[in-house]
């Protein structure tokens, strides 16, 4: 796995200490509220139980699974539901898990598809966002670090379901994808 990876981008270190930071922040933001994080499955997964633990209040989790329409590596905007959320979110906060935003079309149509649900508030979380790919103004909460427009993979990120264990955030070699 190691030498498809062209360059490591974000250590686990940083990960580790990037992590407890967005943790303190949603612990200040939502203390005594009760949230509900909805992890983005499957590359938000490890993301998600490292947050979680960095979290010093009560909250609840759930998880949704989409799949984009269109090529494996960008994003259609049409966004298919294959697990839904299975707890009632109406009047609650919910903070969605991701754990890139790309273009932005997948967590746009998601935080309106909660939103419809009624909650109190919907929060966005993502670890990595690619500022120059936004092809929306979507509104991001906490944002772990911003990156360039590499395909990048480890920490939860796969490419074709390869390398999400990797502890580190890498690019992957163009030869690998291409
Ligand atoms: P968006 O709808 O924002 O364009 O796409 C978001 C989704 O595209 C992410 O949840 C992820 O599955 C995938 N994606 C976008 N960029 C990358 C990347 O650099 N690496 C990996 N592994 N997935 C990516």
């Amino acid at each position: 796995m190691k030498q498809d990876i062209e360059k490591i981008i974000i250590s686990e270190e940083e990960l580790n200490n990037k992590v407890k930071e967005l943790g303190q922040r949603i612990t200040a933001d939502f203390k005594e509220e009760n949230p509900i994080l909805i992890c983005i499955l499957r590359g938000g997964a490890i993301f998600m139980s490292d947050l979680i633990k960095q979290i010093d209040t009560p909250l609840e989790i759930d998880f949704m699974s989409v799949s984009s329409y269109g090529r494996n590596s960008s994003s259609s905007g049409i966004v298919k539901i294959r697990k839904d959320i299975d707890v009632d979110i109406q009047n609650r906060h919910v903070i969605i898990v991701e754990d890139i935003v790309d273009t932005g079309l997948t967590l746009d149509y998601i935080s309106d598809y909660l939103k419809n649900h009624n909650p109190r508030s919907v929060s966005i979380c993502t670890l990595l966002d690619k500022p120059e790919a936004h092809k929306l103004d979507l509104k991001i909460d906490y944002t772990g670090f911003k990156i360039g427009n590499d395909f990048v993979v480890g920490y939860g990120l796969d490419f074709a379901e390869k390398y999400r264990n990797l502890p580190y955030i890498g690019i992957l070699k163009k030869e690998i994808y291409s």
